[in-house]
């Protein structure tokens, strides 16, 4: 048997550190075996991805020295490689098992959904929904089919008992049918849910250990169930612990920078960076603590994997960071140096906002040198404004830093209608609600615009730059921040209503 492994990532959003931890332990346990990893993307949720999604994940884990030997890039025998270019796939397959009578159409409306749910949860009866909730009379399903409603199909399955799905680092789990819903496969828009279109690439792919986080465990039970349906083998299981914050909470961008690229922009090496992933919850034999990819894999042994949950710690990867800088000849420095920040991708953008203020080259650090930074260095007294106090300023950047949360498309654009909304629900002038900004970012308020720079620097970087302007400025306590939240809850309804009044 050739060994399969995949990583399966949905494109919707930033490039997280977590799918290349995963990555990196499938590559590392398909290269111990002489096997195949391959990339697929899963891309049935069609409101959330997008292709800019997709075509960030690719680069940055190329950037990170992971490689695919199939994938919606490379190509391969098993494609293609994107979900969404196999609904044909997934309805045969559905077919078959309404066909085989493991599935059903199910015609409920949301509001019935909903009461259905309603019912169970008064009734005390802690359960999930199930065939015998949902099903319908026949004349009644008959009258809504003829009608053209929509419709889902759902899974059948158990109303009680155990269900035991082994996993390759924790062992037997024993999960309760009874919790399991009678999932969906098809969404009414003909498009498969993670469920059916994961167990049909799995088996179709060849996929021999499907290796993912923790989060997954509570799906198994349906996929152990759709491979008993369809009459495959099913693939071993093994759930890697999820990263933490060093607070140990799950790792989540409002604690912790979670995109790839943050770390890129922040000038982190890669051999570093997946040096560090490697490390999570992972060790070498001889536990030594820098590693290189080849190394990594030549000694790997995912029995090794502890399931504590590995914290994902800034400091820690800064300093393993130095451990590889300090190890570079002055050479490959300043080579690595300049592709790192002087590549023209980087510079070119930058530039028609630089050019026509500085008279000579060397006015460009002063004014440019946080386009080369990480954190600005700031005080208390760099936020001294004539009108806005110490409270204020913290209420603009935590409010401020929530919409840039909410921004999904960063641009210019984006950005200004985020921030200016909520400036004028603030009743604070654009001028003066900016200023701590262009602290935040830039470490002064006269420099090119804020908005620009935040655009060009990136989602991670921008909202880290607030965040931390936050923690010089004094964060919140837990009480206040509570407050601000409900406060700020209220402000986004208004944005909401006014935006909608236009
Ligand atoms: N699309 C899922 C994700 O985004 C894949 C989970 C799995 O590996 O089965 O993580």
């Amino acid at each position: 048997m050739t060994v399969r492994t995949r990583v399966a990532p949905s494109p919707t959003g930033d490039p997280h550190v977590g799918t290349a931890y995963i990555a990196l332990f499938n590559l590392a346990f398909a290269r111990q075996h002489g096997g195949q990893f391959l990339l697929r993307i899963e891309d049935t949720d069609q409101v959330r991805s997008t292709p800019e999604s997709e075509q960030a994940i690719l680069d940055s884990l190329r950037w990170l020295g992971i490689e695919w030997d199939e994938g919606p890039d490379v190509g391969g025998q098993h494609g293609p490689y994107r979900q969404s270019e196999r609904r044909a796939i997934y309805e045969e397959h559905v077919q078959q098992l309404l066909d085989k009578g493991f599935a059903f159409k199910c015609y409920r409306t949301a509001e019935e959904l909903d009461a259905l749910r309603l019912q169970k949860q008064e009734s005390g009866h802690q359960t999930a929904l199930k065939v015998s909730d949902l099903e319908l009379p026949a004349d009644e399903v008959a009258s809504r089919e003829a009608a053209g409603a929509p419709y889902v199909v759902r899974m059948k399955v158990p109303e009680e008992g155990t269900c035991v799905v082994q996993d390759m680092l924790r062992g037997d789990i024993e999960l309760d049918w009874s919790q399991v819903d009678a999932q969906i496969l098809l969404k009414s828009d003909g498009m498969p849910t993670y469920h059916l279109a994961n167990v049909v690439d799995d088996h179709l792919m060849e996929i021999t250990h499907v290796i993912r986080g923790e989060e997954w465990i509570s799906s198994a039970p349906k996929h152990k169930l759709l491979y008993e349906y369809f009459g495959w083998e099913m693939p071993k299981l093994c759930h890697m612990p999820l990263l933490r914050n060093p607070d140990k909470s799950k790792l989540s961008k409002r604690k912790n920078p979670t995109s790839i690229m943050f770390y890129e922009r922040m000038g982190f090496m890669p051999e570093a960076l997946l040096n560090y992933l490697g490390r999570m919850g992972w060790s070498m034999p001889d536990e030594r603590e820098k590693f290189s990819r080849n190394e990594m894999f030549e000694h790997f042994d995912i029995q090794r994997v502890s399931l504590g949950g590995p914290v994902f710690d800034v400091e820690k990867l800064r300093w393993l960071n130095s451990l590889w800088l300090r190890e570079l000849s002055p050479e490959a420095f300043a080579e690595r140096f300049a592709a790192w920040g002087l590549r023209p991708e980087r510079t070119l953008p930058v530039i028609p906002h630089i050019q026509p203020r500085v008279e000579v080259f060397s006015d460009v650090a002063p004014l440019a040198g946080h386009f080369l930074a990480g954190m600005t260095p700031l005080t208390v007294d760099d936020f001294a404004h004539k009108t806005l106090d110490q409270d204020k300023t913290v209420e603009i950047l935590q409010y401020g830093l929530w919409q840039l949360e909410s921004v999904r498309h960063w641009s210019k654009e984006s950005i200004e209608e985020a921030l200016f909304g909520l400036a004028r629900q603030m009743d604070v002038k654009i001028r003066d609600f900016l200023s701590p900004f262009f602290m935040a970012i830039a470490g002064t308020t006269s420099t090119i615009s804020v908005l620009d720079t935040m655009a060009l620097l990136g989602p991670d970087m921008s909202r880290s730059r607030v965040r931390h302007a936050v923690e010089v400025l004094g964060a919140p306590g837990k009480k206040k921040l509570k407050k601000m939240e409900k406060d700020y809850q209220s402000m986004v309804a208004a944005i909401a209503a006014a935006v909608a009044d236009q």
